[in-house]
């Protein structure tokens, strides 16, 4: 594979995590109210260390891991987000600290009934960031799938949120979220993905609608709008169009996921998302080594890494 292709591909799911651990001590802080994150520092809701990183991460290496392990199967996904809620496998921490409301509620039920087509809330109100947080290892799959078959490369983004969350809005989000990943690890340059009137996103359209609210974001919503009506929320919506403000004019790696976590409130999942993104863009090479360097457990994103990336 063309090392470049490898390099955005490593990108994604690291930046995920870089974006994750550099929220992590700002999570639920309001926006201006704490001291500009420049780097890794400790503390935050959960008390954890310079670098270490949260749920969002934890859910990516559980997805990452099925993938690698069995293939496609929404049952065997759930059954390792449930290991992590359980037994704390997949956390930096050997254990599962912190839990989405929406996805708690989906791994109970899934305990219970043992089908992943069922187990996520399809209602409107429970439309949180949790399964965007978590996409990378789809786009960096099933990266090959663009552009010829973008139906089979969304189906599967779509399928990996309608696990833990089954609203319209969120099967949108993830759609979007991957074709535009796919693309930027594909090397397809970032102002024609971003642009609204990018061919691909007619093809999705196509396919099937957006749900009006992820398609106001795909059109660009994220470009006339500033804080405070940009939000690093948990709503879904707010969620990735934050994560596409910071990412869409930033000149780096860095200052696209800073400029995320800087949002507060839902700092390490914005951080995830955006990272997402700029690591697609950018690639591993190109997120500074002290962010690099100072990530816990990168034995486990390696590790990742090396089941989900088609050689
Ligand atoms: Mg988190
Ligand atoms: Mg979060």
């Amino acid at each position: 594979m063309d090392a470049s292709i490898i390099d955005r591909s490593r990108g994604t799911l690291i930046g995920l995590a870089v974006g994750d651990a550099l929220g992590a001590a700002v999570e639920f802080q309001a926006p201006g109210r704490f001291k500009p994150v420049t780097g890794y520092r400790g503390g935050g809701p959960h008390g954890l260390a310079a670098g270490e990183w949260t749920d969002d991460t934890s859910m990516t290496l559980a997805l990452a891991d099925s993938i690698a392990q069995v293939g496609w199967d929404l049952n065997d996904q759930l059954t390792r987000y449930v290991q992590w809620f359980r037994a704390g496998a997949y956390s930096v921490t050997g254990r599962c600290f912190d839990i989405g409301l929406t996805t708690r509620g989906a791994l109970v039920h899934f305990s219970q009934n043992n089908n992943a087509l069922t187990s996520g809330d399809t209602s409107e109100r429970a439309s949180g960031n949790g399964s965007i947080m978590r996409l990378a290892p789809v786009p960096i799959h099933f990266a090959g799938l663009y552009p010829h078959n973008i139906a089979d490369l969304v189906q599967k983004a779509e399928e990996s949120s309608l696990t833990t969350h089954a609203s319209e809005q969120c099967r949108s989000a993830c759609r979007y979220l991957a074709l535009v990943l796919a693309a930027l690890i594909q090397g397809e340059p970032r102002a024609s993905v971003l642009s609204p009137t990018w061919a691909p996103l007619r093809k999705l359209r196509e396919l099937k609608p957006l749900h009006p609210l992820i398609d106001a974001v795909a059109q660009g919503s994220f470009r006339d709008r500033q804080p405070p009506e940009i939000q690093g929320s948990g709503w879904v919506v707010k969620s990735l169009e934050a994560a596409l403000w910071a990412f869409h004019s930033a000149n780096t790696f860095e200052e696209a996921v800073l400029k995320a976590v800087n949002l507060g409130d839902d700092a390490d999942t914005t951080g995830a998302v955006c990272g997402q993104l700029a690591g697609a863009h950018w690639g591993e090479n190109e997120i500074p080594r002290a962010l690099r360097t100072g990530l816990a457990r990168m034995d486990m994103l390696d590790g990742a890494l090396a089941g989900i990336i088609r050689g």
